[in-house]
């Protein structure tokens, strides 16, 4: 199974990738846990990316497109994988398809921005291996802990309010256009946020027919 997961920052897709990818056996590919993980190793993509994260702004396509094109070219991609949070803008969608990049369906969460803006807050993710939780909705067993790796749970900088407000601005203006571009290919499923990460995972699994 070859998919992305479309939808705002904070709509879930990390949480749902996590969860999906163990229900269908694939991997994750999260590129914002990958410019993270660069960021912290201070890499020279990470030198670049950086600046554009702590704004709330993507980062240039060139850099992107490098990175996802290299890591679908590794081996445990060969049977399927699951994008979170990319591609994020058309110019990426051009280049993985040019590159040979296919898929068998893309999943938008739909969500309203108010609901976002109330959600963030309580986000945390493992500064170690990049799991996402969330004190009311998915809490770790331990505060403060990851309960996969005993890495620090951290809130990311680009989850304060002011920074929010920008991501979803970028979101609207650069990547809800690919709703377009792929409902143009038959592949779009929506799928409308629940109340409980457990109904919305129900949800995305019906739109795929499982
Ligand atoms: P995420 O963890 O997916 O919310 O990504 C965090 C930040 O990483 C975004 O706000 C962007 O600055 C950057 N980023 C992640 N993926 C992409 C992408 N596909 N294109 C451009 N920037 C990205």
């Amino acid at each position: 199974m070859k998919l992305i997961l479309l939808g705002a920052p904070g709509a879930g897709k990390g949480t749902q990738a996590e969860r999906l990818c163990k229900e269908l056996n694939v991997p994750t590919i999260s590129t914002g846990n990958i410019l993270r993980a660069a960021i912290k190793n201070g890499t020279p993509t990470g030198l670049k990316a950086k600046s554009f994260m702590d704004a709330g702004r993507l980062v240039p396509d060139d850099v992107i497109i490098g990175i996802i094109t290299e890591r679908l070219a590794e081996a445990d991609c060969r049977d399927g994988y699951i994008l979170d949070g990319v591609p994020r803008t058309i110019a990426q969608a051009e280049a993985m398809e040019k590159a040979g990049i296919t898929f068998d369906a893309v999943i938008s969460i739909e969500i309203a921005d108010e609901t976002i803006m109330d959600r963030m807050s309580g986000r945390r993710v493992c500064e170690s291996c990049g799991a996402s939780y969330h004190l009311v909705a998915v809490p770790p067993k331990q505060e403060g802990v990851c309960d996969k790796c005993g890495g620090k749970l951290v809130q990311r900088k680009d989850d304060e309010p002011e920074t929010v407000k920008a991501r979803l601005e970028v979101y609207h203006r650069e990547t809800e256009p690919l709703k377009d571009f792929y409902a143009k290919r038959g592949l779009l499923r929506p799928v409308e946020n629940q109340p409980s990460v457990e109904e919305t995972s129900r949800a995305i699994l019906r739109a795929l027919g499982r």
